[in-house]
């Protein structure tokens, strides 16, 4: 929490100095509520999240003088509300084994760190986990993840630079499901420049899965980096599109003033948010809590 309570303060400190000088009344004025909607805009909410928010703390009745620790409370307690249905952390469940976990995102969002951390947080609940390199359009993708592989201790399953991802994927599950692996956790091209081109290699990669398993993919998980502000929001409405959300991880929630966006995201699509990036190393994906986020924002 010291990492992510860093990643935050930028933004708290943001919405902060915006709420500076607010307050005396037990009632906040339109005046105020204009200005704190403002400041929660400014702080990458989004329209909604900040109007819902608004809304709510024009009905609030402060005890004593609503001064901005008071008004920031309450904010809290708001974006608390926002985010706690979507708080769901990645679970290992599939019978049989194992649990195909497809990850997507652009290029640079965190992909692959994330597949690595996530590999890790398994491996410290006694999972046995494989990775498979299905981003075959970059050598340096498929190489980074059998570097993590390594320090995991995990298998990699991988092909040559440009390779057919399907057949990869198809390898993979085969070893996983021979050897009992729990979770396949599989690295896929995030090429959004070529959205058919993306959208057919997904769509194959989807065939093949369903024909070893009906249930497979038993998620697919999509990877936002948080600097990236209300972009991410427009990647979402992508990848939703073309490769069927069923949850997302923000990375880089560490150092930026942007994590916000985690709040309209989760009031504007209300999909499950696994977990966070806090860092670059193995151990920097932490459980996304609701409560602790939300102060921390506000
Ligand atoms: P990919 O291209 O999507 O696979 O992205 P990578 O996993 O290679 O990550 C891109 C860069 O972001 C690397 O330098 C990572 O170390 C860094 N990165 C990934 N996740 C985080 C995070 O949560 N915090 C920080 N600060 N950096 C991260």
């Amino acid at each position: 929490s010291e990492r992510l309570a860093g990643g935050f303060r930028k933004t708290s400190e943001r919405l902060s100095d915006n709420l500076a000088g607010l307050g005396g009344a037990t009632k906040l004025t339109l005046e105020q509520l204009d200005e704190i909607e403002d400041a929660l805009i400014v702080s990458d909410l989004g329209p909604r999240a900040a109007a819902r928010i608004r809304d709510k703390l024009a009905e609030h009745r402060f005890d004593g003088a609503a001064d901005g620790q008071a008004i920031r409370e309450q904010v809290a307690v708001e974006i608390a509300e926002i985010l706690r249905p979507v708080a769901k952390p990645l679970e290992v469940t599939a019978f049989p084994r194992p649990q195909v976990i497809l990850v997507i995102g652009v290029n640079g969002s965190g992909k692959t760190t994330t597949i690595a951390k996530m590999g890790h947080l398994f491996q410290e609940d006694d999972y046995e986990v494989m990775l498979a390199a299905g981003d075959t359009f970059r050598a340096a993708a498929i190489g980074q993840l059998k570097v993590w592989g390594e320090r995991l201790g995990v298998p990699v399953v991988a092909g040559a630079e440009g390779g057919d991802p399907a057949s990869i994927v198809f390898d993979a599950v085969k070893h996983a499901t021979e050897i009992g692996t729990d979770a396949l956790i599989v690295d896929t091209a995030g090429r959004l420049q070529n959205k058919r081109e993306l959208m057919d290699e997904l769509a194959k990669v989807r065939k093949v899965l369903g024909k070893l398993n009906p249930e497979a993919p038993h998620d697919v998980v999509l990877v936002l980096d948080a600097t990236n502000g209300q972009n991410a929001l427009s990647q979402i409405e992508v990848f939703k599109e073309t490769a069927g959300v069923t949850g997302l991880v923000m990375t880089k929630l560490d150092g930026t003033a942007r994590g916000g966006v985690l709040v309209a995201a989760a009031e504007q699509y209300g999909l499950p948010v696994h977990a966070i990036g806090v860092g670059e190393k193995m151990d920097d994906l932490r459980p996304f809590d609701p409560d602790l986020v939300a102060r921390v924002i506000a």
